[in-house]
């Protein structure tokens, strides 16, 4: 069986198909920590894509409150639990060896358990290639069950937890996890499909499900471990997120050609979305791109962090994780990488305050940024180090090499007339 390097877990895994590449790749990176859980992104996308008859329970893009919340119900504690399983019975452990870690192919070290993947085939199980589940009915239906629950630390669940919320770390917390199709660069729906009937595009490495191809098996539900392909039982067939892909192909009439963000992107109302498309390199991973604003993010600055890169789909959604959140949830959620991402966004350097300003600055994609220099704005102590404040204004380019966005750290303010107090 053929092998593929994932560099989000530094080494190469077993993945059921030859590796293979597309030219460049759509990717997004979420602030956690500003999301209001508005929903606005979910039904953007509902009154775009899913809202006739049998779509009724989808919902391609979703937010649900960790730790217990989950669309459908549980979905990662499900697999998390079967990754475990699987581990003991192989008298493995899922840990990571973060001495080799280094450089652009192995940012976080090098994961030394086992991915859905190889856990299937450690199993032996012919008639999977991951190991997963199907949903239940019951488990699709409640797609905010627990909304705003929050959790108490361990030795504290029977009783009020009054101590007062302070970094780093809260002692009762929840936070707000969006997501979507991460069109994973080794996708575990593709790859369990027995029609063929799901493809990655070269272009953008979009991953579709073709609806003639389609016989409704179910293998992607069962087997794609974020559980974003869903069953329509009027058509019978699978369908899942196309990533909007008119407009990142530049078919809305609005940016006249030019990449546009999704529906769900666009619509943040928190700003906490920033979403483009990276250079994908001869070797397979992301060409060095200094000046595009997720690859900063990801590769440079390490604050974005993929979801559950242990199970080895190699996911294109990134995660800047929440603050207040106990360490050891957040390493489980986003690998190892999570202390170090916080540390940086919670003293963001000069150059990370002003790329954060251009989520939400544009509906075209950002191709390209630069940075003005402005002045001290202002000086405080973050952690008992000094920390400054200048007010640097970003600009953003499209694809064509045009300006698309142009924001200052600071925002500007505007004051009322006396004549027009209660007016804008
Ligand atoms: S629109 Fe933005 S802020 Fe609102 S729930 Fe969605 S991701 Fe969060
Ligand atoms: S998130 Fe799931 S549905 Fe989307 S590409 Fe990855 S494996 Fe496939
Ligand atoms: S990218 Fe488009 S299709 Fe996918 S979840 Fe967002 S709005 Fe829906």
């Amino acid at each position: 069986m053929p092998d593929a390097y994932n560099w989000q877990l530094g080494r190469k895994m077993h993945y059921p198909h030859r590796e293979a590449h597309p030219r460049s790749q759509f990717a997004f990176v979420f602030n956690i920590n500003r999301c209001i859980a508005c929903q606005t992104c979910t039904m953007a996308c509902k009154s775009t894509w899913t809202f006739s008859k049998g779509q009724e329970y989808m919902w391609w893009n979703n937010v649900e409150t960790k730790p217990y919340g989950g669309y459908p119900q549980s979905w990662d504690v499900k697999l998390l639990a079967m990754l475990d399983a699987a581990h003991k019975k192989s008298n493995r452990e899922a840990t990571w060896n973060g001495s080799r870690a280094g450089g652009a192919n192995a940012p976080y070290g090098t994961y030394d358990g086992m991915t859905i993947f190889e856990a299937a085939r450690a199993a032996d199980r012919r008639d999977e290639v991951a190991v997963g589940y199907e949903p239940t009915d019951e488990e699709w239906r409640s797609p905010n069950f627990y909304e705003d629950a929050a959790t108490g630390s361990k030795d504290l669940r029977a009783s009020h937890n009054l101590a007062p919320a302070m970094l780093p770390e809260h002692a009762t917390w929840f936070f707000y996890m969006q997501r979507l199709c991460n069109h994973c660069t080794y996708p575990a729906c593709l790859a369990a499909c027995p029609r063929g009937a799901i493809y990655k595009r070269p272009e953008d490495g979009i991953v579709l499900i073709d609806q003639s191809r389609c016989r409704g098996y179910r293998k992607c539900v069962a087997q794609c471990p974020y559980k974003k392909p869903m069953f329509r039982s009027t058509t019978r067939v699978s369908e899942k997120c196309i990533a909007c892909y008119p407009r990142i192909e530049g078919k809305d009439p609005l940016t006249e050609g030019e990449p546009m963000e999704t529906r769900c992107m666009a619509a943040c109302v928190g700003k906490i979305r920033l979403q483009g498309l990276v250079r994908i390199g001869e070797d397979g991973g992301w060409a060095n791109d200094r000046d595009n604003p997720l690859y900063y993010l990801v590769k440079v600055e390490k604050v974005a962090l993929p979801l559950y890169p242990q199970f080895g789909t190699e996911p294109n959604g990134y995660y800047i994780p929440p603050r207040w959140v106990p360490r050891p949830y957040l390493r489980q959620m986003f690998g190892p990488g999570a202390d170090e991402a916080v540390e940086k966004y919670s003293r963001p350097s000069r150059e990370l305050l002003a790329v954060l300003q251009l989520f939400r600055a544009s509906q075209k994609i950002v191709f390209k940024y630069k940075i003005v220099e402005g002045k001290k704005v202002f000086e405080t102590t973050i952690g008992g180090k000094k920390w400054e404040m200048y007010n640097d204004t970003v600009i953003g380019y499209g694809k064509n090499g045009k300006e698309v966005a142009r924001v200052t750290v600071e925002e500007p303010k505007f004051e009322r007339p006396a004549k027009h107090y209660n007016s804008i």
